[in-house]
C-alpha cells in the first residue's frame, strides 16, 4: 500500500465511509485508515439508524430531507451492488406527542417551507394508531425514586405524525456498503492502524503517523473519528480555533420485546416520547429499541477517556427507561434484565455537528455528531468533498461559507450552519437536535 494519498480520512464509520466515497469520486486517491476491525465498527454499530426531519434549524431540515432522499435509493446513492448485501430503508413514520415548550410548532413550520407532509394528531387519533397506550400527559419527564413519578396524567396528549421517517435494517452494514463503493473508486482502508499523530510543516497539513510509526502523506486529512475526534481534533492543534466544543457523552439503549399488536408488522411508528422522556423504534424481529431523549432529570454521562467506559447497560438507567415505556404502554411487559447496550455520542455543544475545515490548512473535521447524524452520512460526505474542494480551489469556507445546492428541493443548504465558529444553534438542546 502506497504511504501517499491525495486525502487520509481518519475512521471508517458511516460518516468517514461517506466522506471517503465522495472524495474517492471526485477523482482523488484516498486512504482511510482505522484503528477498529471493520467499517462502522465504532459508534456506528450502535446507532439506532432513525432516519427522522424533525430538527429545529432550516439546513438541519434540508440536510435529513435531502439525504433520506439517498436511503431510499441506497443502490443509486451508492452506484455500485455490494456482494454481501444492501442495507434497507424500513419506512415506518415518526410519531412525536407534543410536550411543553418543545419545538413542534418551529418543525411543523420548517415542513411547510420545505413541503414535508405531516398530519397533527388528537388524542383520539393517535389512540387509533397506538391501542394500547395511555395517553395521559405525565409531563415532566421523571426518574423512578421521584414521588411524582406515579402521579395521576394531568390531561391529554396530542401529537404530530410524519409518514416518510422511518430506520436503516443494520447501521454498520449501511457503512460497509458505503466502503464498498468507495474501494470502487480506489480508495483503501487499513484497519487496527490507529493514528497517534497529525504531522505538519510550514504551517499545512501534510499526513499522519501511526501508532507503529509509520508516517502517511497527504495535502487532506479528514478528522472523523466519532468520539475520539476531539482527541484527533486536540492532535492537529485546532481546538483553540474552535468556538462550538464536542466530547463523548455516554448513552443507553435497550432492546426489549414489542407489545402484541405494537410491532413492526403492525405498522407501529418510531416515536419521540419527551413527555416521558424515551424515544421507541421497532426493529425487525419483534422488538423495539428504546433510548433516552436527555430529560432534565436524567444526569448526563460525560466521559473523558472514549477508550475506557462501561460498555453494558446499568440497572439503575434500565429500571427508569422500562417503568416510563410502562407508564405509556400498560401492556408492556417489563423485562427481568437489562438487554441492550452503551455507546457514545460525539456531542457537540448545540446538538448540531461540525462539517468544516480548520485553522490548520488542509485539515477538516465531520464530527460533533450528536447522536443525531447517522441519517446525514451520505450528504455529509458530500458536505465535506464541497467543503475540500472549495478550499482547494482557492475559496475560503469561513469567509464565503459553501451554498450546497440540494437535489430534492433545488434548495441551497448554507454549509456555514455546521462550521466550529458558529454562534451556539437555538435548538432543542438534546438528541432531537
Ligand atoms: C446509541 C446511539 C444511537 C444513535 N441513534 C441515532 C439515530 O437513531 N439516528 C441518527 O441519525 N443518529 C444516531 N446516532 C448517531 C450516529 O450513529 C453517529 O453520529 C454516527 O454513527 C457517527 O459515525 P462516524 O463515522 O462519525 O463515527 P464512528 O462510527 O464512531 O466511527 C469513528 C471511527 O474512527 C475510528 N477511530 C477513532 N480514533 C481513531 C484513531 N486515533 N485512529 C484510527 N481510527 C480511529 C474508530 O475506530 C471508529 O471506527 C446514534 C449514536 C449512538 C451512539
Amino acid at each position: 500500500m502506497s504511504d501517499r494519498a491525495d486525502a487520509i480520512v481518519i475512521g471508517a464509520g458511516v460518516i468517514g465511509s461517506a466522506v471517503a466515497l465522495e472524495l474517492a469520486r471526485g477523482g482523488r486517491s484516498v486512504v482511510v485508515v482505522d484503528k477498529g476491525p471493520a467499517a462502522g465498527a465504532g459508534s456506528t454499530s450502535s446507532s439506532s439508524s432513525i432516519i427522522r426531519f424533525s430538527y429545529s434549524t432550516p439546513d438541519a431540515v434540508l440536510t435529513a430531507w435531502e439525504a433520506a432522499a439517498m436511503w431510499n435509493d441506497w443502490a443509486g446513492h451508492l452506484g455500485a451492488v455490494d456482494p454481501d448485501g444492501l442495507a434497507r430503508f424500513v419506512r415506518t413514520g415518526m410519531l412525536i406527542f407534543h410536550t411543553p415548550g418543545d419545538n413542534t410548532v418551529r418543525i411543523q413550520r420548517l415542513w411547510d417551507e420545505v413541503g414535508i407532509a405531516y398530519e397533527v394528531l388528537d388524542t383520539d387519533a393517535i389512540r387509533r394508531r397506538l391501542p394500547g397506550f395511555d395517553l395521559g400527559v405525565f409531563y415532566q419527564p421523571k426518574r423512578i425514586d421521584d414521588p411524582e413519578f406515579a402521579a395521576d396524567p394531568q390531561g391529554e396528549l396530542t401529537a404530530i405524525f410524519e409518514p416518510e421517517s422511518g430506520f436503516m435494517d443494520d447501521p454498520m452494514l449501511c457503512a460497509r456498503n458505503l466502503a464498498f463503493a468507495a474501494r470502487g473508486h480506489g480508495a483503501q482502508f487499513r484497519f487496527h492502524q490507529q493514528v497517534a499523530g497529525v504531522t505538519q510543516q510550514g504551517g499545512r497539513v501534510t499526513g499522519v503517523s501511526l501508532a507503529g510509526g509509520e508516517q502517511l502523506h497527504a495535502p487532506v486529512v479528514v478528522n472523523v473519528g466519532g468520539p475520539h475526534s476531539g482527541i484527533i481534533n486536540g492532535m492537529a492543534g485546532v481546538v483553540g480555533g474552535m468556538r462550538i466544543g464536542h466530547r463523548p457523552l455516554r448513552q443507553e439503549v435497550f432492546t426489549v420485546e414489542a407489545p402484541a399488536g405494537l410491532r413492526l408488522v403492525d405498522g407501529f411508528p418510531a416515536m419521540a416520547d419527551l413527555d416521558v422522556g424515551q424515544y421507541i423504534r421497532p426493529q425487525i424481529g419483534g422488538t423495539w429499541l428504546v433510548g433516552g431523549t436527555e430529560p432534565e432529570c436524567d444526569e448526563l454521562h460525560w466521559v473523558d477517556d472514549p477508550d475506557q467506559y462501561d460498555q453494558y447497560p446499568t440497572v439503575e438507567q434500565f429500571e427508569t427507561a422500562m417503568m416510563r415505556v410502562a407508564r405509556r404502554v400498560p401492556v408492556f411487559g417489563v423485562p427481568h434484565r437489562p438487554v441492550g447496550l452503551a455507546a457514545l455520542y460525539d456531542a457537540s455543544d448545540d446538538w448540531v455537528p461540525l462539517y468544516d475545515k480548520s485553522d490548520l490548512p488542509g485539515f477538516f473535521m465531520a464530527c460533533g455528531t450528536s447522536g443525531n447524524q447517522f441519517k446525514n452520512a451520505p450528504i455529509a460526505g458530500q458536505f465535506m468533498r464541497a467543503i475540500i474542494d472549495a478550499e482547494a480551489a482557492g475559496g475560503n469556507h469561513d469567509e464565503q461559507p459553501v451554498q450546497f445546492p440540494g437535489t430534492r428541493t433545488g434548495r441551497d443548504i448554507n454549509l456555514a450552519a455546521f462550521s466550529r465558529r458558529r454562534e451556539k444553534s437555538a435548538t432543542s438542546g438534546t438528541v432531537m437536535g
